[in-house]
């Protein structure tokens, strides 16, 4: 539940974060670079004398403009002109213009004065130490336009994207052709030129500001950033839901684990108290109850022995009742392990123990008492007691287990009667 309000708040931050994004990228995060007379400084008029041509120009500044005064004059020179040139590279760290690449587009408040109609040339020189070389300008890039001022409202404003790299410049600089294409990153110098195919005259040319515009991300830096985001976040969201499944998963494993051995212990308690309902708590044989089901076996021959300690009150008296426990402890043991594993020893009442033996047949049954008789008439007890037992012996004849015990029992008394420490049949 936790898991889902984060991935929940995790959602919505995205989605503001992304709005906000797009929203400063349409209506804010704009920058401008304004060129006029009042901040920016090296600025020159150039004409086609610099290159053996005879055209004249000077510039002036008037009301904060300005004014580059133009005598265009016919020479050997086929292409005269004047301009207006700007250089950004003055005064900077050498080969080190500036970059207008975050602009996308220029506006120039520029003008003739005495004649309309005639075309300006917008140009920008860059330097590219790939190809060029910072001590010949004329390895310098030419990216511009020629354009016609004041034809409509929107002549002024230049897209950098329509500015053209000059073909006779790379014709003239045989340059690979993946040079060709504009570059705004390191321009030494901005060119308002007189158009191409200015006539001999004079001219006067006013120019007010230049405007660059743009963004201070392009739209495919926000567009980066905005789908690394939701990548990034998908990638972590992917990761923190596998590694919180899989954290679920081990806790169940462990809780059935958990479960498991619990279970195992409930099943090692439930046998104990089955054993414990079954067995008797002084000698560890079997009680009535436990030697019960031994008789609801459909057992083909089955013997049993009604076995009674002699003069066990006595034993009691004489030696206190403590004894009497240690004795009917070790006479039970003394049983058990002398007869087989397959044998049954039961403690019947006080001082009267049952041995139930299936597969055995009276004879068999008879020689094994005997055995046990003699073995407790031998047998080293505690305190130097002499102790002897009597044995009743029957084997299941077509009767009830209650009349087969009762049979047992009365050959027991007949041993008692004939004086104890003895073994009795009971002929069926
Ligand atoms: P007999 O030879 O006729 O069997 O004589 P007996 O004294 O063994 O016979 P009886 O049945 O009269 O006496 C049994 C005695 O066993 C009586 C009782 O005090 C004693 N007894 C019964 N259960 C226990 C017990 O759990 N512990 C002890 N110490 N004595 C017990
Ligand atoms: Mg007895
Ligand atoms: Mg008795």
């Amino acid at each position: 539940m936790e898991q889902r309000k984060l991935y929940s708040a995790a959602l919505v931050l995205l989605l503001i974060i992304t709005f906000v994004a797009i929203l400063l990228q349409f209506y804010l995060m704009e920058r401008t670079l304004l060129l006029h007379p009042g901040n920016t400084a090296n600025v020159s008029a150039i004409s086609d004398k610099s290159i053996n041509g005879k055209s004249e120009a000077t510039i002036t500044e008037k009301d904060g403009k300005w004014l580059l005064t133009c005598q265009i004059m016919p020479s050997q020179y086929s292409w005269p002109f004047c301009e207006l040139s700007i250089n950004f590279f003055k005064g900077k760290t050498i080969g080190q213009g500036i970059d207008l690449s975050s602009f996308s587009s220029v506006y120039i408040k520029a003008r003739y004065l005495n004649k309309g109609h005639d075309s300006l040339r917008f140009q920008l020189r860059t330097f590219n130490p790939e190809y060029g070389r910072f001590d010949n300008q004329d390895t310098w890039k030419y990216v511009g336009i020629e354009y016609w001022p004041e034809r409509s409202a929107e002549s002024n404003n230049l897209p950098l994207k329509s500015l053209q790299v000059a073909t006779w410049w790379i014709v003239e600089q045989k340059l690979p052709i993946k040079y060709a294409v504009p570059e705004f990153d390191n321009v030494m110098v901005l060119e308002l030129a007189t158009g191409n195919n200015i006539q001999p005259g004079q001219y006067l040319i006013e120019v007010e500001y230049i405007e660059f515009t743009g963004k201070y991300f392009t739209n495919s830096q926000v567009l980066f950033f905005l789908i690394s985001l939701w990548v990034t976040s998908a990638a972590c969201f992917l990761f923190y839901s596998l590694r919180w499944s899989y954290k679920q998963l081990s806790e169940t494993e462990k809780r059935a684990e958990d479960l498991k051995q619990l279970n195992q212990l409930l099943n090692v308690k439930t046998k104990e108290l089955k054993d414990q309902a079954e067995r008797d708590p002084l000698t560890g044989a079997l009680n009535r109850a436990g030697i019960e089901k031994i008789f609801t076996k459909e057992l083909e021959v089955l013997s049993l022995m009604f076995i009674d300690i002699d003069h066990f009150k006595s034993i009691n008296d004489n030696h206190g009742h403590a004894v009497g426990d240690d004795i009917l402890r070790e006479f039970s043991k003394l049983i058990s392990q002398n007869c087989r594993f397959t044998d049954f020893l039961a403690r019947w009442g006080g001082e009267e123990f049952l041995l139930v033996c299936p597969n055995t047949a009276l004879e068999d049954a008879y020689d094994l008492a005997q055995a046990l008789r003699k073995l407790i008439s031998d047998h080293q007890w505690a305190n130097n007691i002499r102790l002897t037992a009597s044995f009743g012996v029957a084997q299941q004849g077509n009767e009830s287990p209650t009349a087969f015990i009762e049979r047992a029992d009365k050959a027991l008394y007949d041993a008692k009667v004939r004086g104890r420490n003895q073994v009795v049949l009971s002929a069926h």
